[in-house]
C-alpha cells in the first residue's frame, strides 16, 4: 500500500474528533426525536440536547443562548447575516463595507446585493494582509448599515483586530459582522469585549462535523434585526426555518468545547510545528511568507516559491502532502487567489503559492518528512528550469 499523503489542509476541513463522534452517535439512533416535538419524550430528549449545545456555543463567545441561530455552516450564516441585515435595514441605508480578502461566502452575497442596488466598499488590505483602520473609518458613511470583516483569513491565516474594528463600528453606530469560521475554537472570541453584532461559525474547521454552523445575532445593545432567508416552520425564532439537525448540533458544541479546553496546549504545539516547517523551508532561497509573520493562525503557513512552475509544484507535492495552492480552478481556468493578489503579490508568485494548514493530529515526524520532500521537489524543479 502506498502512503497516503500527509494531511496538511486544515483550513479546508478537519477530521471529526473521536470524542465528537462519540457524543453525536446516540442522537442518530436512540435519541432521534425532533427537537420541535413538544408532545413526547423523544422530542424533549432532542430539545434538551440542542439546549445544552446552544449554551455551550453561547458561552464560548460570551453570548446568550437565544442569540445563537443554527445554520448549515458558515456560508449560510454569512448569507443570512449580510443579506438578512441588508433586507432589514435598507430603509436606513444601502451601503456596506467589507474586505477584498474575505471568503467568497462574504464577497458573493455582497456582490449580489450590489446587483440589487446596494453599494459595497471592498477595502484593500496592507501588504501583510491586515486591515487599515483609518481607511475603514474613512469609508463609513451616514448610510452605512454593515461592516463585515473576517476574524481569521482562510488562506493566509491573518487575524484582523476585531476589538479595534468593533470599537470603530460601535462609535459610528454601524453593525459589525465577522466571519469567524477559521477562528472559533482556535483563538479567543468575545462578542461583548469585541463589540461584535453578528458572527458566523462553522463546526468542520474545528474537528466537528460538516454541514452545521451558526450565526450569532446580538439581542441587546442593539437588538439586531435579520430578515430570514429560509421561510417555513419558524424555527430559530423565525430567522432560520428547518428541522434542527440534532446530531450535528451536539457534535458542533462538543468540538467547540474541546477546542476551548485544549486551545492553549494545542496552539503552542501546532505553532511550534508551523515554525519548524517554516524554518526548514527557509533553507531554500526565494521562498516568501505571505501574510503577517505573527498576527496569524498558529497552524497556518502560506508561502510563494520563486523559480518554479506552479502546476508542477502542486503535482509534485501531491504524493507528499495534502495542501492547497493559492490558485483555484474556476470553470476550468486556473486563477490566482484574490487574497494573494490583494496583498500585492504578482500573479506569478500567487501561482506558485502553497497553503499549509497544520492541525491537532499532525506530528513532528510528519512535518520533517513534508519539509524534506518539499525541499527536494523545489530543488529539482528549479534545476529543470536551468537545463
Ligand atoms: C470554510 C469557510 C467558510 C465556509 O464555511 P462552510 O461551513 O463550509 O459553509 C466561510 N468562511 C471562511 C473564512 C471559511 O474558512
Amino acid at each position: 500500500m502506498p502512503h497516503r499523503p500527509i494531511y496538511l489542509d486544515c483550513h479546508a476541513t478537519t477530521p471529526v474528533d473521536d470524542r465528537v463522534l462519540a457524543a453525536m452517535l446516540p442522537y442518530f439512533t436512540e435519541h432521534f426525536g425532533n427537537p420541535a416535538s413538544v408532545t413526547h419524550l423523544y422530542g424533549w430528549e432532542a430539545e434538551a440536547a440542542v439546549k445544552q449545545a446552544r449554551e455551550i456555543l453561547a458561552d464560548a463567545i460570551h453570548a446568550t443562548p437565544e442569540e445563537i441561530v443554527f445554520t448549515s455552516g458558515a456560508t449560510e450564516a454569512n448569507n443570512l447575516a449580510i443579506k438578512g441585515v441588508a433586507e432589514a435595514y435598507f430603509s436606513q441605508g444601502r451601503h456596506l463595507i467589507t474586505l477584498q480578502t474575505e471568503h467568497n461566502a462574504v464577497l458573493d452575497p455582497c456582490g449580489y446585493l450590489r446587483s440589487l442596488g446596494f453599494e459595497v466598499t471592498f477595502l484593500s488590505v496592507q501588504p501583510d494582509g491586515l486591515i487599515d483602520l483609518t481607511q475603514l473609518e474613512k469609508a463609513i458613511r451616514p448610510d452605512t448599515i454593515l461592516v463585515s470583516i473576517m476574524a481569521a483569513n482562510n488562506e493566509i491565516g491573518v487575524l484582523q483586530p476585531l476589538t479595534e474594528i468593533g470599537a470603530i463600528c460601535h462609535q459610528h453606530e454601524v453593525l459589525f459582522h465577522t466571519d469567524a469560521a477559521q477562528a472559533i475554537g482556535k483563538i479567543f472570541l468575545d462578542v461583548e469585549a469585541m463589540q461584535i453584532d453578528l458572527m458566523s461559525l462553522t463546526a468542520h474547521k474545528v474537528y466537528g462535523p460538516k454541514g452545521i454552523g451558526a450565526l450569532y445575532v446580538r439581542r441587546r445593545n442593539p437588538r439586531v434585526q435579520v430578515a430570514p432567508q429560509l421561510h417555513g416552520g419558524g424555527h430559530e425564532r423565525g430567522m432560520r426555518s428547518g428541522t434542527l439537525y440534532t446530531p450535528q448540533i451536539v457534535g458542533f458544541a462538543e468540538a467547540v468545547k474541546l477546542g476551548l479546553t485544549e486551545m492553549e496546549s494545542d496552539m503552542v504545539r501546532i505553532q511550534a510545528l508551523r515554525n519548524r516547517l517554516w524554518l526548514h523551508l527557509q533553507t531554500l532561497d526565494g521562498i516568501h511568507l505571505n501574510g503577517h509573520p505573527t498576527q496569524r493562525l498558529p497552524g497556518n503557513l502560506n508561502i510563494s516559491v520563486e523559480g518554479v512552475d506552479g502546476q508542477a509544484l502542486l503535482l509534485g507535492l501531491q504524493p507528499i502532502a495534502a495542501v492547497s495552492s493559492g490558485s483555484a480552478c474556476t470553470s476550468a481556468k486556473i486563477e490566482p487567489s484574490h487574497v494573494l493578489l490583494a496583498l500585492g503579490l504578482s500573479p506569478e508568485l500567487a501561482y506558485t503559492s502553497i497553503r499549509f494548514g497544520i492541525g491537532r493530529s499532525n506530528t513532528l515526524e510528519e512535518i520533517d518528512r513534508v519539509a524534506a520532500g518539499a525541499i527536494e521537489l523545489i530543488r529539482s524543479l528549479r534545476n529543470v528550469g536551468k537545463d
